[in-house]
Formats: C-alpha cells, structure tokens, sequence
C-alpha cells in the first residue's frame, strides 16, 4: 500500500470497457450451462457460485496483511502508524505453483513463512503474480528467482520501470494455467488485477487492494491513497457478484455475502 503512484497510461473509460468486456466473461465462467457439472454440483442445487472442476488443487494464505492505518480502528488516514506488509496466497494446481503478491522483504522470513504455511521452499514456485505496483505487494518477489514473473501489461511495465528487479516481468492477460482468471479490478490503481479460480467447488477472488479488509469492503469504501473511490465500489460490486471467498489485500479472508 506504499506509495500513491498510479500508472498514467491507463484512462479511466478503458478500463470501464474492459471491466465490462470482464463481467461478460467471467459470468460465462462462473455459471456453467447446464449438464456441465455432476447432477450433485448443480449451480442451483448448491450455495456456491464456484465450479467443482477446476486444475486448482489447493489454495494457502501465507502471510495475513495489514494496513499502515486503518480508518476502522479509530486510526487518521493522514499518518501510518505500523509498518504493512500485504496477504500473500499461493495457489497450486496441476502442473504450477503460483505465488500472488509475496510482500516480505526479507528472504528468510519470506522462507519461513512459505515454509510454515505450505512446507514448500522458494525454489519450488513456478510462477508469480503481481496485483498491482505498490512496493509492498512485490517487496518479496526477488525471492523466487526461479520462478516466471507475471503481472497485467501496466503493471508489469510499471514494475519493470523501477529498476530494481533482477529481471523482467512478464505481461500476463486473461488467464493463467488454465483456470485462473486474471480480471481488471480498477480503482485503488487504474491497472489493479485480481486474480479469481474455482476450488473444491468455491469461486475465490484474490482481491490484492481492491478490497483492503472486510472493513473497507462493507463500505464498499477504497483506501486513503485509492486512485478513484467511485471505480472502487464499482469494482468491489463485481467482485461480489463473482466471489464465495474473498481475499482481500491486507486482511484474512472472509466469506461473501458477509453474515
Ligand atoms: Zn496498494
């Protein structure tokens, strides 16, 4: 969440074309016609929006983020008053291991709580993935030398422009392995992405800063240094019109509709 820097390449009426183009797409996906599933797994006759095919295998939290400030803890947007770091999932399947928004810094901590959490080591990633720009989404990802670097074409551009990578990351659209999602969630930066796949039957969005915690999501509020507050709250609808699980950016996950 550090930093404020937006990419000034993306106009606004693009991405509203393209989160349409989006919503379009994604509904076909997430609502098989009928027969696509076992009688059992019926879109109708289950709870869930999620399909119960899917190559995702598993999906673990690695580190539960946090914000600098939080407005919903009585804390002023003007000032940070703990140092953030982002939630990081890793997402495994057949054939990948993908890592979505490694945040820490640091390469032992990073270490040990992938190890904690998955008993995998950096070097078994094969793949990662980039939210959006913002330092602490990405703190983490000189980490996985071995692994290919994806991000969303503006961001990856972005990302790349730092100079402080070793090496390049890779423009990414549509689709990773098959079954996960890349959609345009426009709003705390224009170029954000989430991230959205079906496991055991669940529709789960990796959210990144589009939804900063369930706080913010029930307000259907961005954060302090969001780009457009109004894009937003568009964005977080549409998450919640595809979404069972919600991980949000810096909090743990919770389930859509909250109870
Ligand atoms: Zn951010």
């Amino acid at each position: 969440m550090a930093g404020g820097e937006q990419s000034g390449r993306c106009s606004r009426a693009r991405f509203l074309t393209r989160l349409s183009v989006g919503i379009l797409a994604s509904a076909a996906t997430a609502v098989p016609a009928s027969g696509a599933e076992p009688a059992a797994g019926t879109a109708s006759s289950r709870p869930w929006k999620g399909r119960t095919i899917s190559k995702v295998k598993r999906w673990d939290v690695i580190t539960i983020g946090n914000l600098s400030r939080n407005r919903y803890w009585g804390e002023n947007d003007a000032k940070g008053v703990r140092s953030a770091i982002c939630t990081c999932t890793v997402v495994q399947g057949e054939g990948f291991r993908l890592i979505v928004d490694p945040s820490l810094a640091n390469a032992e901590e990073m270490s040990k709580e992938l190890d904690r959490r998955t008993g995998l080591k950096p070097r078994d990633i094969t793949a990662a993935f980039i939210t959006h720009e913002h330092g602490d989404h990405w703190f983490g990802l000189a980490h996985f030398s071995e692994a290919r670097w994806l991000a969303a074409p503006d961001v990856a551009a972005a990302l790349n422009k730092t100079n402080k990578l070793p090496k390049s990351v890779e423009s990414a659209t549509d689709r990773l392995f098959d079954d996960l999602e890349i959609i345009p969630t426009p709003g705390h930066t224009l170029s954000h992405h989430s991230m959205r796949f079906d496991c055991e039957g669940m529709s789960v969005v990796l959210a990144g800063d589009s939804v900063p915690t369930r706080d913010f999501w029930r307000e259907r509020r961005g954060y302090y240094n969001c780009v457009d507050f109004e894009l937003s709250a568009k964005t977080m609808d549409r998450i919640a019109s595809l979404a069972d699980v919600v991980v949000p950016g810096h909090d743990n996950y919770f389930l859509n509709p909250l109870k």
